[in-house]
């Protein structure tokens, strides 16, 4: 593939997400869509293959002002905005503490909101060795780079002694780690923790010899399950300790099947009012000085939904029916997977499913001569289920197996 050298970061000629992608469509546009399966796509696709687009959050676009599009947005959100993100992230649960909220382009700009204020340059992220790559990517451009713990053991459980192991092993070197943790239905395994999970966590945190920053990256949150289950995890923060500082990154790329209007937010739950006071400071001079505020249609919108119980009762329930089709994706992969003999990286639900493997790039390279596009990771196939229809899914896990046995 190839790599250049440009300011002391490495930067691959080729995005590998973009390179299998671009085949894929070519393949499709010589074959039709119906003879090709392309699970590279990180967003939801109906099964026609078409992208999910909402016709309530259309409906929401369709009433803004021109203003709304033109005018500048406050460097943290339009107010409206700032609340519609506590509504959206926190839902039932009354949070306990001071939140403070930043809107951010996506939820890719959470993390960067993290990296660049929570650790020191030439510093380590601590996040799961399964992870986004693009966590790599962000730590390197702003001159800090990833260590990771491993994110199950041999078992499948989630590796709680490793996260121990490695969260103190930079706690006897600095004053304060930043731990990013994906949860729930994480990228690309489609892990959620546990709540048993969470309070081994919770317990490692707590016994940290620094301070931790914990950032908790929501992004597919709205694609989890049930709402009310997929945010049993926030009441047990209260039993985190006064040296632990909560962050999430929120993206309503995901939420309102929304990703190119580049909405999100890191939102901060501090123990103290002048914790929160700083965060608002921090990020904010970061989003000044590097894309300085965000796109306020998109703020609008979200407003708009979250104070408008009937509008937002109609958001919630269209995203429900393709929430549904996409956990029923990810039931019948795996069922498949099974009765093929084959296991998954323990998946829970979401876009992705990872299966591992001892050579992901032959096995794609394989899948690639039948048509089928998937991702080769370092110790993984990585199937997007959110772009394939069940008929597919079935086709895909079946050729995976039988290529694996
Ligand atoms: N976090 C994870 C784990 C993701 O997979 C993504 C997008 O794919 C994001 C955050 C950010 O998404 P966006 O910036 O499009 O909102």
């Amino acid at each position: 593939m190839g790599f250049v050298r440009v300011n002391n970061r490495t930067i691959p000629k080729e995005d590998k997400v973009f390179a299998v992608s671009g085949r894929a469509k070519a393949a499709i546009a010589e074959k039709g869509k119906e003879a090709v399966i392309d699970a590279t796509i990180g967003s939801l696709l109906d099964d026609n293959g078409d992208l999910v687009v909402m016709s309530s959050v259309m409906e929401a676009i369709g009433t803004l002002k021109p203003a709304d599009y033109a005018a500048y947005a406050p460097i943290a959100g339009v107010p409206e905005f700032k609340e519609a993100v506590k509504k959206a992230l926190f839902d039932k649960y009354t949070p306990q503490g001071h939140v403070a909220v930043c809107a951010t382009p996506g939820g890719t700009g959470g993390l960067t909101h993290a990296m660049t204020n929570y650790i020191d340059v030439g510093d380590e992220v601590l996040t799961h060795d399964w992870c986004w790559a693009n966590y790599k990517g962000i730590a390197d451009e702003h001159g800090r780079s990833v260590k990771t713990f491993r994110f199950f053991d041999e078992d499948g459980n989630f590796d709680s002694a490793d996260l121990k192991l490695k969260l103190d092993e930079l706690a006897s070197k600095k004053d304060q780690v930043l731990l990013v943790i994906n949860t729930p239905a994480h990228n690309p395994t489609g892990y959620s923790l546990t709540d048993q999970d969470w309070d081994n966590v919770i317990n490692i945190v707590n016994a940290a010899s620094c301070k931790v920053v914990l950032f908790v990256d929501i992004a597919y949150i709205d694609f989890a399950g049930e709402p009310d289950e997929v945010r049993s995890f926030l009441p047990k923060l209260e039993g985190l300790g006064d040296h632990v500082l909560v962050l999430f990154g929120y993206s309503a790329s995901k939420t309102l099947t929304a990703y190119g209007m580049r909405c999100g937010a890191t939102v901060c739950l501090a123990k103290t009012a002048e914790e929160a006071e700083e965060f608002t400071k921090a990020v904010g001079y970061t989003s000044r000085s590097t894309w300085s505020n965000c796109n306020r249609s998109a703020q609008v919108v979200m407003g708009k939904i979250y104070s408008d119980d009937a509008l937002q009762k109609k958001v919630d329930e269209e995203r429900r029916t393709y929430r549904d089709m996409l956990l029923e994706r990810g039931k019948i992969f795996e069922q498949t997977l099974r009765e093929n003999g084959v296991k998954s990286v323990p998946f829970t639900a979401g876009f992705f499913i990872t299966i591992p493997s001892d050579d992901p790039a032959a096995v794609c390279a394989q899948l690639e001569k039948q048509d089928i596009f998937c991702l080769a990771l370092a110790k993984g196939i990585r199937v997007s289920i959110a772009s394939i229809s069940k008929e597919k899914c079935v086709k895909c896990a079946k050729a995976i197996a039988d290529l694996l046995k």
